[in-house]
């Protein structure tokens, strides 16, 4: 194997990423059709959430902390003042958008996690005749027929931890076997709440990109098995998709406008590509050139970064070819390479991806915490730097770019927080105690 990295990175781009320093890259194909070949079909993320409709009755019967929002999986959309005076340098308003919150699985992986576990549920059911169509009563999914036809599935997956937590929760629910195939990056308090559900945690010494590949190897020599495929899923990428619409309509309750005199700027935390493709993919389809979506990964895991700094077709270039070793405790987003797939489906949407390193994860995570009391994960917080980075010159450079300079005081900045509510207290207060610790080096 050769250790090359995509071409058209120049050279500082190149000692950053080797360097493991900061950096925003912009996407020289943002607004190429012809970078994107193979568009999925923007219809798609409409049948989604006609699909997560019809399901909310059910899930709001499994799901009691559902009865609220009638069955409706959502995160809140919160102005967030006060964190906006210390990450916010261009004005404007900042908003977070609260997935880190989002009920049953406590991440972003409950959106796509769930639609595909449904997807699969809803496929069996129909092949078996008990729903007669898509407008019966799923409430029978719940009756011993449907129960016992659901057992003899296996649902597996590969995972750092939180699409592992949300398609067991999901799977264990529905009443099917569930196998989660973990990377050695994944938190032990994460296997520990999955194996109390009664889901098969296998454990893997590897990589991410590696239990996954483990996990789809088994499901393949068993024909009831079902593999929800990280790396190349479409079910997956459309339920991401679906938070598009959900926002519009939270951003015009709270009477923020979007369109060409008003840009939405949108940071995005990045693992294989999946959450913040789909949800790129979701708002170019209603904002169109008024948004600017930007992918935010740890300085040892820019997979996305690689892998759009390639070309169309050609396989993402691993992490490892830049002499990183994924050393970050962003476990959510620790992923070597990319999703081919997701690279190519948002090449000509997507404006730049950025890099950061876990000092500063922690430094927003303590500032999460004591500016608006909410509770991340480090991974989650990433996206707070997305202000900052395009206050540095290769951001001031994108927003001249595209004539953004005089909007921003009527622009929005939306950080998308994207896991934490499970962290176990204990845990947490050890996140909090690393950021003081890194806030306040001891001098020797
Ligand atoms: C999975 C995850 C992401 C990114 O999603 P990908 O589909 O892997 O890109 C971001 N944040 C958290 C907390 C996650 O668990």
């Amino acid at each position: 194997m050769s250790n090359r990295l995509p071409e058209s990175l120049s050279a500082i781009q190149i000692n950053a990423l080797r360097n493991s320093t900061p950096q925003l890259w912009l996407n020289p194909e943002l607004g190429c059709p012809e970078a994107s070949p193979e568009k999925p079909d923007v219809q798609e993320i409409h049948i989604a959430e006609a699909r997560l409709q019809r399901f909310a009755p059910l899930l709001a019967t499994l799901f009691p902390e559902l009865n609220e929002s009638k069955g409706i999986i959502e995160s809140q959309l919160l102005p967030v003042r006060s964190l906006a005076s210390t990450i916010n340098p261009l004005g404007g308003h900042t908003f977070i958008k609260a997935d880190h919150a989002l009920p049953v699985a406590g991440s972003i992986k409950a959106r796509g996690g769930i639609h595909e576990v449904l997807c699969f549920a809803e496929q069996l059911a129909l092949e078996n005749n008990i729903l007669s169509s898509i407008d019966d009563d799923y409430s029978k999914l719940l009756e011993s027929p449907a129960q016992q036809l659901f057992n003899r599935y296996e649902i597996a997956v590969g995972s750092t931890g939180n699409l592992g937590l949300s398609i067991g929760i999901i799977g264990a629910a529905l009443g099917f076997r569930a196998t989660v195939h973990m990377s050695v990056d994944a938190k032990a308090w994460k296997k520990a709440r999955l194996r109390k559900r009664g889901v098969t945690v296998i454990e893997h010494n590897a990589d991410y990109g590696a239990a996954v590949a483990a996990g789809r190897t088994q499901a393949e020599t068993d024909p009831f098995s079902y593999f929800v495929d990280d790396e190349n899923s479409p079910r997956l990428f459309m339920g991401y998709a679906v938070a598009a619409l959900r926002l519009q309509q939270q951003l015009d309750n709270a009477g923020i406008r979007v369109d060409n005199d008003h840009p939405l700027f949108v940071y995005l935390p990045a693992g294989v590509g999946g959450a913040p493709g789909g949800i790129t993919f979701g708002l170019k389809a209603l904002f169109g050139n008024a948004v600017h979506c930007f992918f935010a990964e740890p300085v040892q895991a820019p997979c996305m970064l690689l892998g759009m700094a390639g070309k169309a077709g050609s396989p993402p270039v691993p992490v490892y070819n830049a002499g990183l070793h994924i050393d970050t405790d962003a476990d959510g987003l620790a992923v070597g390479t990319a999703a081919q797939w997701v690279c190519d489906a948002v090449r000509d949407q997507l404006a730049g991806v950025y890099t950061e390193t876990d000092d500063r994860l922690y430094g927003h995570l303590a500032a999460l915490h004591e500016k608006e009391n909410i509770q991340v994960e480090p991974s989650a917080a990433i996206g707070c730097s997305g202000p900052g980075m395009l206050n540095t010159t290769v951001g001031r450079q994108f927003l001249e770019t595209h004539q953004l300079v005089t909007k921003l005081p009527h622009a929005t900045h939306l950080i998308w927080t994207t896991g934490g509510s499970f962290v176990p207290d204990s845990e947490y207060k050890r996140y909090i105690q690393k950021s003081i610790e890194k806030s306040n080096p001891k001098v020797s």
